[in-house]
């Protein structure tokens, strides 16, 4: 799960990373309001939304009177900010965060990220700050220091001094640096993090560091124990179809193809996507109804999948070892007769009870086309889809 920047400087800084002074806005008025309140001659007003590289897409822009504030504040509000990092349709701004505008000397960039490799937390630092790793990676490679942490000591003071002369830090700012190292280490692991990035971490005109921009990502599966990280969620940001997915208990990813798929296990449903893709389809989503699913299940998960207008064709395909297939063929039948079904279903059962499954299909008189096989629903899906187009 990710939250805004204005929430990751809320956290940070209560581990010790120093941030900006600034407020939060919900409107225009209320921007100017905020500048106001933090005094000063220039500020910077931030779209608060899901994404990185807001800054070359027009979501932050430094202002030098409240009125350029408000103004900027109402062109951003209800609008859509397409970054480098977001898809075409964009993330809704509904929220702005109005800082006191830094005296910037030099821009660094900080990550720490799971090492899946080395099965450790890993930093990610570099000299050069204020582009997105991405391109960083790309461009700079050797600017680039990595550092895994050892679980059984954390992070070593020694560690983060290296790192510090590493990249070029002098005197005090040494000592800012292990501090700002640590802080963001011990944010990562207390509430069960997956990301902390501040890009950029800058030095200041008068030579301290700051955080001036956070991104934080969390397990959703530790989600559990962590209300206060949990209460964080903004629905606005995510993609409709997978959060109303994810509340009926279905893990569900948006793709960009027009063959729905219902599957249940994950690897089954990676297996089936490759195999449409094969057969020289393009799936339309991941979805996983997990195991012992009712045929309430079933119906929603069919729901879910025509809610992508995409959608051409739908496949469902059921191993059923926890799963029962009567279950799922009266779930499939419910659902085409409560949907309204205007497009083919291809459905391939295959395990318990998968005699008795087939039995409800048939004695149901509806148009499915099943399959036997893997290959052979994947190849039927597609040919259904070709018939539609021609
Ligand atoms: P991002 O593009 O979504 O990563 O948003 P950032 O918060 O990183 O802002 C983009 C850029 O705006 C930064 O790299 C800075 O160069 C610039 N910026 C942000 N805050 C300030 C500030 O207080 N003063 C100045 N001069 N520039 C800022
Ligand atoms: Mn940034």
């Amino acid at each position: 799960m990710d939250i805004h920047e204005y929430q990751a400087k809320e956290i940070l800084s209560r581990f010790g990373v120093p941030v900006p002074r600034g407020g939060l806005a919900y409107s225009p008025e209320q921007a100017a309001y905020r500048a106001r309140e933090l005094g000063g001659s220039a500020w910077v007003v931030k779209a608060q939304v899901h994404a990185g590289g807001r800054g070359a897409a027009g979501g932050v822009k430094l202002c030098k009177s409240v009125v350029e504030v408000q103004a900027f504040a109402a062109s951003l509000f209800g609008r859509q900010l397409v970054t480098k990092q977001t898809d075409a349709a964009g993330k809704g701004v509904y929220r702005l965060w109005v800082e006191g505008a830094c005296d910037i000397a030099r821009e660094l960039y900080l990550g720490f990220v799971l090492d899946r490799k080395s099965e450790r937390i890993m930093i990610v630092a570099s000299a050069r700050g204020g582009i997105e790793i991405e391109d960083l990676a790309e461009e700079d490679p050797d600017s680039l220091r990595r550092m895994t942490i050892d679980p059984a000591t954390g992070l070593l003071e020694y560690q983060a001094r290296e790192l510090a002369f590493a990249l070029g830090l002098t005197g005090g700012q040494v000592a800012q640096m292990v501090t700002i190292l640590k802080a963001c280490f011990a944010a990562y692991q207390d509430l069960d993090a997956t990301m902390v990035e501040i890009n950029p971490l800058v030095i200041t005109g008068a030579g301290d560091l700051v955080a001036l921009d956070a991104k934080m990502s969390f397990d959703t599966n530790a989600l559990y124990r962590r209300p206060e990280v949990a209460e964080l969620r903004d629905r606005s940001q995510e993609d409709p179809r997978e959060s109303t997915a994810g509340d009926h208990g279905l893990a569900y990813v948006g793709l960009t193809g027009d063959i729905g798929c219902i599957i249940n296990g994950a690897g089954l449903a990676m297996a089936t996507m490759d195999m449409i893709k094969l057969a020289g389809g393009e799936p339309a989503n991941f979805l996983d109804i997990g195991g012992g699913a009712s045929p309430e299940r079933v119906v929603r998960a069919f729901r879910t999948v025509l809610s992508d207008p995409e959608v051409q064709v739908i496949l469902v395909n059921i191993f059923a070892g926890i799963n029962r297939c009567d279950w799922v063929a009266e779930g499939v039948v419910q659902a085409y007769r409560e949907v309204g079904m205007t497009i083919p279903v291809v459905v391939r059962l295959a395990g318990t009870n998968v005699a008795e499954g087939q039995a409800i299909l048939r004695a149901s008189g509806l148009p499915l086309i099943t399959a036997d096989t893997l290959a052979e629903a994947a190849e039927r899906a597609v040919a259904a889809r070709m018939k539609q187009a021609a």
